[in-house]
């Protein structure tokens, strides 16, 4: 199986990028904040849950998060490979994914993470805010803070993977192509080893 972790802050590009991603090389795409949004759209339990943390800027805790993320694993039984967007985005969260694919006999290939300066990061989510009717990219002092919690709770995930040679920084400005044309690079290295 071919899975990957697409990892950077808010506003990197990873949903952008992981759409592309999943066309190219036929994998599922398992984003939290898509699978929390859907379960606010429908006033689902979860959903009430997760919109008190969301609507902060802050993580949603990992004993939900985890337990989501397993339950959706779960659908796809006959998966080729998967791309976590959006997840891990903790130490607990990196240790349990770890767990969770040792049991189905596979692992994580490669973490790439996209590399985008602040001040770049908050002028996107704020765009995005004017289309996207996210209430958390409306408010700067929202964004400000999810990019905080990101520099302090989310970057140390990194630090897992890189300790298993798993880790790629991309720099993740320019035009969405050749972004991608850099990420696609990377997994057609693992492409071999992973089949
Ligand atoms: P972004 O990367 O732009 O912040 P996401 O759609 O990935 O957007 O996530 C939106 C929000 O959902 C996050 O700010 C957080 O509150 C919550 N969330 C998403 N994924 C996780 C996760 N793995 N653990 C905890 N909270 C999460």
């Amino acid at each position: 199986m071919l899975n990957l972790v697409l990892f950077g802050p808010p506003g990197a590009g990873k949903g952008t990028q992981s759409a592309k991603l999943v066309d190219t090389f036929n994998l599922v795409h398992l984003s939290t904040g898509d699978i929390f949004r859907y379960n606010i759209k429908h006033e689902t339990e979860l959903g009430k849950l997760a919109k008190s943390y969301i609507d902060k800027g802050e993580l949603v805790p990992d004993e939900v998060t985890i337990n989501m993320l397993k339950d959706e694993l779960n659908k796809y039984p006959n998966a080729k490979g998967f791309i976590f967007d959006g997840f891990p985005r903790t130490v607990p969260q990196a240790q349990a994914l770890d767990t969770l694919l040792a049991e189905k006999k596979t692992h994580i290939c490669l973490m790439l993470s996209l590399d985008v300066p602040e001040d770049e990061l908050t002028r996107r989510l704020l765009e995005r805010g004017k289309v996207s009717g996210r209430s958390d990219d409306t408010d700067e002092s929202i964004i400000r803070n999810r990019i905080r919690v990101y520099n302090e709770q989310t970057a140390v995930a990194a630090e897992f993977y890189d300790k298993q040679n798993k880790y790629k920084k991309i720099m993740g400005v320019g035009a969405i192509e050749d972004i991608f044309k850099r990420l696609a690079d990377e997994v057609n290295k693992f492409l071999p080893a992973s089949l």
